[in-house]
Order: structure tokens, then C-alpha cells, then sequence
């Protein structure tokens, strides 16, 4: 897979603007799980977090399919050959639907939980 396809991370981080964690924190935990993915022949080209809260509205937070957008801007994508990957359900205007992303639901970790409240 590695081969036919770029490999990014985006994932919301509240902790950080809740005073939880800190931004250094969240990064060693970046550093780490990109560097365990490389030890075993995988490359992630970028991770993209958000540290808002949800009730910050803001433009990042997954969801919403601005660092999609910023990914594609980046890397030159093309999004309706690509895919995404969450233990959330999508909607049409969420997760990259609506960028032409193709969803790959999850029932990890916390899927199975999402699956029956939505
Ligand atoms: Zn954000």
C-alpha cells in the first residue's frame, strides 16, 4: 500500500486548549507513533492536529475537511482517488465527503460506540 499511497494523520487534540496536555506532549506522541509506523515500513508524510475545543468553532477541527484541503494543497493529491479512515461515521458534509474523499469506517476503539449513536 505504502507505494500507491500518501499517508497522513489528522487528529483533534482538545486536551491542549482544555490545559490537559500541552502542545510538547501531543508532539512526542506524534513523534513517537510516526517513528514506530517508519520502524515498520511506514511512512507518514504529515500529521495535521487541531487543539481547539468543539465549542471553538474553528475552521480545523476533524470533522471538517480543512486539513484535507491543506494536505491536497501540499502533496498535490488527487482526493477522488483517496481515502479516509475514522472510527466515525460521515456525513456529506464531514470527513472529506465532500472534498471526494472515499470513507473506510472503523469499528476500532471507539467505532462500534459511534456506530450506535448515530
Ligand atoms: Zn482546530
Amino acid at each position: 500500500m505504502q507505494e500507491y499511497f500518501l499517508l497522513f494523520i489528522i487528529t483533534n487534540q482538545s486536551g491542549i486548549s482544555k490545559g490537559i496536555t500541552t502542545d510538547f506532549e501531543v508532539e512526542l506522541v506524534n513523534k513517537y507513533i510516526v517513528e514506530t509506523l517508519l520502524f515498520n515500513g511506514i511512512i507518514i508524510n504529515q500529521v495535521f492536529g487541531c487543539r481547539h475545543k468543539t465549542e471553538d468553532n474553528c475552521i480545523c477541527r476533524k470533522q471538517k475537511s480543512y486539513f484535507i484541503k491543506l494536505a491536497d494543497e501540499l502533496f498535490n493529491l488527487n482526493l477522488r482517488k483517496s481515502f479516509i479512515v475514522d472510527n466515525h461515521p460521515c456525513n456529506e458534509e464531514e470527513c472529506g465527503l465532500n472534498v471526494g474523499l472515499t470513507p473506510i469506517y472503523v469499528l476500532t476503539n471507539q467505532g462500534n460506540k459511534h456506530r450506535e449513536t448515530n
